[in-house]
């Protein structure tokens, strides 16, 4: 079976691109949307193309009625927590990459343990955990002892670290991790090769064959996505359609789930070469669900308000809320009386557009018509030999809100 590294570099991803943009016809564009459904690659180059930007309408319309039939009214909700700002690599768009001059941090276990009770005391029962590259954290245990460690608290435990292979992923698995997320960043290889300079996260297929090594290690929950603002959004748009074309074929029993990061300002001061603007990130979003009509959408609180708020009955399924991008950032945004700033601060990875808490955050989905979940996995569902923990504390002990 090809790897999707092999199978990448013969797809065409120009020749889509430039037929979106210049050859797409108003009839062709008409044909999909009355059809309702997108078959092809080339399908959904053509809803992207600006002869489908007047549909946008109908594309957002079509786009909710498929996300409901497969997903129901419901957004599921999730929390990052940043484990740690040491990276060996130089990314250069990344507030965390190795050549800033920040203070470096990675947190104790206790630390992420009381982090991760200030989130369950917020309602959340789903977390990524994030940390940047750096070998220290697969060569010790640190990562498993940390989804031990939450795993009762928070039943459905998601990772985004640095590539790994298979056998290093497996004790992660058996400690309760059930899902991973790795963004291509830019499929654009030359683009990639320009902005990765220096350390492991050079090796682009290397990164692209991660989400098949997680699968192989037993992770049934994978994302994948393009950092937009990096190059050309609908280059980048039709490789990620493409990759989880890909995994859908190749790794059946896991869910995909899509992100649609764009850039946002970080340490460092990069600027994005290539914006995505916000129809054109509702264009995506909808052709993708056309395409894609099993397929996770997630949107984190990179984007501001107004625009999640809009988004929410249009295709996404997933979203972030109140997040920090900070290692420790919790504590502080929750527990401001046990904390005072100081000059050793970490800083964030970048900075969030939508500070809303979750509570405000869910009573805006709740406005909408449509029920966040805050759990929707246990692991006992599955992993009959984890039925062991209902002894642990129960993450469902702990008060929900429900604002
Ligand atoms: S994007 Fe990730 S790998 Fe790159 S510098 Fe930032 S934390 Fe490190």
């Amino acid at each position: 079976m090809a790897a999707f590294s092999q199978v990448y570099p013969q797809l065409d991803i120009e020749s889509l691109v430039r037929a979106s943009q210049a050859q797409t016809t108003d009839a062709a564009v008409r044909r999909i949307l009355a059809r309702g459904r997108a078959s092809t690659l080339a399908e959904f180059a053509a809803l992207l193309s600006p002869a489908a930007a007047p549909h946008l309408e109908t594309l957002c319309r079509l786009s909710q009625a498929i996300t409901r039939k497969f997903f129901g009214k419901t957004i599921r909700l999730f929390a990052p927590i940043y484990l740690s700002n040491e990276c060996v690599n130089i990314c250069t768009y990344c507030g965390f990459s190795r050549n800033n001059p920040i203070p470096r941090i990675t947190l104790p276990v206790e630390q992420v343990v009381r982090e991760v009770g200030l989130l369950a005391r917020q309602g959340f029962r789903s977390l990524l955990i994030v940390a940047g590259e750096h070998p220290k954290y697969v060569s010790n245990g640190y990562v498993e002892e940390v989804i031990r460690r939450c795993l009762p608290l928070m039943p459905s435990i998601a990772l985004e670290l640095g590539p790994l292979e298979t056998p290093d992923y497996r004790p992660m698995v058996a400690a309760g991790a059930e899902g991973l997320a790795v963004y291509q960043e830019t499929y654009h290889r030359p683009t990639y090769e320009q902005l990765h300079t220096a350390g492991p996260k050079k090796h682009y297929l290397w990164r692209m064959d991660t989400p098949e090594r997680a699968y192989a290690a037993g992770f049934r929950r994978l994302g994948i996505g393009a950092l937009y603002g990096l190059y050309d959004w609908r280059y980048e748009a039709i490789s990620v359609a493409a990759h989880a074309l890909h995994l859908l074929r190749h790794c059946w029993k896991a869910q995909i789930n899509i992100s649609l990061p764009r850039m946002r300002p970080a340490a460092g001061g990069f600027q994005p070469e290539h914006p995505m603007a916000d129809r054109e990130l509702v264009q995506t979003i909808a052709a993708l669900r056309l395409l894609l009509p099993h397929c996770g959408i997630v949107l984190s609180t990179r984007e501001p308000p107004a625009l999640r708020d809009g988004l929410v009955p249009l295709g996404v399924t997933t979203m972030s809320a109140g997040s920090s991008t900070e290692p420790g950032g919790y504590s502080h945004a929750f527990d401001e009386s046990n904390w005072t700033p100081h000059e050793d601060q970490p800083g964030e990875q970048f900075h969030i557009a939508d500070e809303r808490s979750p509570a405000e955050v869910a009573a805006m989905i709740r406005r909408h018509g449509y029920e966040p979940v805050w759990k929707d996995f246990d692991q006992s569902l599955v992993t009959p030999a984890l039925f062991g923990r209902a002894s642990q504390p129960a993450a469902s002990t702990l008060a929900t809100p429900t604002g």
